[in-house]
């Protein structure tokens, strides 16, 4: 990673924890990490707990001054009214996130949120005052026709497109292989590092150098601390989105102090 981008190490809980458990682990990740002496302006923390949990994160967080971050899964596009199950982006902001998971690939495969719903997402997510993590990534079948960076960077195009530069400054992609989720098949560094490049060469033809070199590209799929501390050593990969393994708090620990 440059040493202009600061990384970020994101715990995407997905369904997991309930608020009694969240609670248990952001005191947990607090001490393990002080006890470390982990330096958090040298890496951001941020934790993703289910809707139920962000109230228990942000009491413990503003209470006890944490310098860690957390954000949502998802968002409504709508902003009120009779959408019955939907939370608003400004409900969101209101708690305190900082990020908003948007487009993840259990998203985009369990429930209607197709290309026009994740731009109106991130404009939610942007309108309210907070950064959306998009993710993008192919599966299996597009590395397998080898358009597999065609594909991630035209993801992050059908997004960005419509975005003025101050608003893309604000973003941050997350790119996960969709063959790399949960299955224990990481990239490999190279992988990692060709899909963050390519997108990040779509962004300063786009928006131009200042705003691509700052917008973090993270790389999701089966991060571990086994493989961290190389993906980390690529240029264009800013940090981590990580699923199973931010259920650990020891792991989780682990891989912020290897960042
Ligand atoms: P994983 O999930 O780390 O369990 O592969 C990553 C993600 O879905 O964001």
């Amino acid at each position: 990673m440059a040493a202009t981008r600061i990384p970020l190490v994101a715990g995407n809980w997905k369904m997991n924890f309930d608020h009694l458990e969240a609670t248990y682990f952001v005191q947990k990740l607090a001490w393990l990490l002080r006890d470390a002496r982990f330096d958090y302006r040298r890496c951001e923390i941020a934790l993703m707990p289910p809707f139920t949990s962000l109230r228990s994160v942000q009491v413990l967080v503003e209470a006890d001054k944490l310098s860690m971050h957390y954000g949502a899964q998802s968002v409504s596009v709508t902003t009120q009214g009779a959408f019955t199950g939907d939370v608003s982006a400004d409900m969101l902001a209101r708690l305190g996130c900082r990020y908003v998971i948007v487009g993840h690939s259990e998203r985009r495969k369990y429930h209607p949120e197709d290309d026009a719903n994740i731009v109106d997402q991130v404009r939610a997510v942007l309108t309210a005052g907070m950064q959306p993590i998009l993710c993008v990534g192919e599966s299996f079948e597009e590395r397998r026709q080898g358009i597999q960076l065609e594909f991630a960077v035209g993801q992050v195009h059908d997004v960005t497109r419509d975005l003025s530069d101050a608003e893309a400054a604000r973003l941050i992609v997350a790119y996960e292989p969709v063959w790399a989720i949960g299955t224990g098949m990481v990239a490999t560094p190279q992988t990692a590092q060709d899909a963050a490049k390519a997108i990040r060469d779509d962004l300063r033809e786009t928006f131009g150098a200042q705003v691509a070199e700052g917008v973090r590209i993270l790389y999701g799929g089966s991060v571990t601390s086994d493989n961290a501390a190389e993906l980390i050593e690529e240029a264009d990969v800013d940090g981590f989105l990580i699923g199973g393994a931010s259920l650990d708090v020891e792991e989780l620990s682990r891989i912020a102090r290897l960042t």
